[in-house]
């Protein structure tokens, strides 16, 4: 018979030279081993999480202390301990920060939001300056604008969930505060909570931590209408908390309450369990594009505006050109132009906003070099069939373009020989030979070498 307290107390011992000391006391320490056999380790759990912290950072380390299983897994068995009297739940001081919540609610939105100090802490304060009437649209978010205010206006009642997502920086967060605003300005009895995913997690654990995620639970589930869930994404890889955000989603959906999410990929990109993704795809998945190049302008000059700037519009256009996938970098040049010229008073010319702003601009990325584009531009350049340059013959007016175009891929595309020997269909030593030859040819045949630069023209 094993002693229970020695390889526990070993295996704990072991563990702290591992994590940190909080990471220890939250949670290693509250486990409780009930019983140890020859052949098991039964433990007593607070709660999943605990259980899930265990075998997620200890799997393989436990199997050198305690029993193991056929299998070669560590054989336990957990069983969750009763919860404990509500009158029990220790509070959180109100003062705490949070990192990635570093908002308290606002003294104008208090009558709005849900008090429990225990969550408020959690909460995001609203930006005052994302709004509805300061957002610009344009093609490409006009449908996810107007999908939001439909939900501002009958909140629960006309997508839900409303699923916003796009890439970083084109107002995906406005949006989501802007929705926020609009419901507390029209319904002042409604119950708004603006959270981001960050937040949530780091509430859950801290919950878990006070042992009042009973109190946690009731709080999201019976004390507000409208959830705003700000990036989503963070919930990837998250296990049980994606379990629990789950859980409360559906709680929230089936009372039509609101519920908002924003995220930097499409429901069924990300990395969650098919049961999430479904839910979150029960209401309107809308997409925020980046702006076209008017709608650049029009931001750029609102931006300018707000700032006391005038911008000539041919300043507007060679900013809105060459900025061209993030409306956060947009305000920036704004900021760094409105800076500079504060101190110097000269006037915006296009010479100086080249000057000024040449880092930030952005090169339009080249299209990426393939062997398909190499065999079409050869074919062109050569006079000679696609079909035939991709088949087998080895007639010379084929055989010629098609070590050209060997010979250019192995020049331009930045992939092992093989893998481009295989797109070709021939062995790496055919492709190797043909950039040889071809190379060979050049040092001799002037029109050779003309045709090859037009081809590499053509790429790009
Ligand atoms: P995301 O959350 O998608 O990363 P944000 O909502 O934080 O992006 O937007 C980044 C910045 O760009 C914010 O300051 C926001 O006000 C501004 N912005 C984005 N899109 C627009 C728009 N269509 N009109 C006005 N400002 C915008
Ligand atoms: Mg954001």
């Amino acid at each position: 018979m094993i002693c229970t307290c020695d390889v526990w107390t070993q295996f704990l011992d072991y563990a702290k030279l591992k994590i940190s000391e909080a990471a220890f006391n939250n949670w290693l320490s509250p486990i409780v081993v009930i019983e140890l056999t020859e052949t098991q380790l039964r433990l007593e759990v607070p709660n999943i999480f605990v259980k899930e912290y265990l075998l997620s950072n200890f799997k393989k380390d436990l199997t050198s202390f305690i029993p193991v299983t056929p299998a070669g897994e560590p054989a336990i068995e957990f069983s969750i301990a009763k919860q404990e009297k509500k009158s029990v739940v220790p509070v959180v001081p109100p003062t705490r920060v949070v990192e990635g919540a570093p908002f308290s609610v606002s003294e104008q939105n208090t009558a709005q939001v849900p008090h429990d100090p225990l969550f408020s802490t959690y909460a995001v304060k609203l930006n005052d300056h994302y709004r509805f009437s300061t957002f610009i649209e344009g093609p490409a978010n006009q449908f996810v604008k107007s999908a939001a205010v439909g939900v501002s206006e009958r909140p629960g009642f006309s997508y839900n969930p409303l699923f916003i997502h796009g890439g970083v920086g084109l107002g995906k967060t406005h949006l989501l505060h802007s929705i926020g605003h609009r419901i507390m300005e029209t319904n002042k009895k409604l119950r708004v909570q603006c959270i981001t995913t960050e937040a949530f997690i780091n509430q859950l654990v801290e919950a878990l931590r006070n042992k009042s995620i009973d109190r946690m639970k009731r709080f999201y589930r019976q004390n507000i209408d409208v959830l705003l869930v700000d990036d989503i994404q963070f919930l990837q890889n998250r296990g049980n908390f994606e379990e629990e955000f789950c859980h409360t989603f559906e709680t929230l959906i089936n009372q039509n309450k609101q519920v908002v999410i924003t995220s930097d990929k499409s429901p069924s990109q990300l990395k969650l369990s098919e049961r999430m993704v479904a839910r979150m795809e029960w209401g309107l998945v809308a997409n925020v594009g980046m702006p076209d190049l008017e709608t650049r302008v029009a931001i750029i000059l609102h931006k300018a505006e707000q700032k006391g700037l005038s911008i000539p519009s041919n300043v507007a256009f060679l900013i809105a050109e060459h900025i061209h996938n993030n409306v956060r970098q947009l305000e920036g040049a704004i900021n760094r132009l409105s800076a500079y010229l504060r101190l110097l008073n000269q006037s915006i010319t296009e010479e100086l906003v080249e000057k000024l702003l040449r880092d930030m601009f952005q090169i339009v990325p080249r299209e990426r070099v393939t062997v398909e584009n190499i065999l079409k531009s050869v074919s062109a350049v050569f006079q000679v069939r696609l079909t035939d340059l991709k088949g087998q013959g080895r007639a010379k007016e084929v055989a010629l373009p098609r070590q050209v175009a060997m010979f250019l891929a192995k020049e331009l595309i930045k992939e092992s020989l093989v893998m481009i020997a295989n797109s070709f269909g021939k062995t790496h030593s055919t492709v190797l030979h043909a950039a040889k030859a071809i190379e060979k040819k050049i040092s001799e045949d002037e029109t050779l070498r003309r045709q090859i630069d037009m081809v590499r023209r053509n790429l790009g």
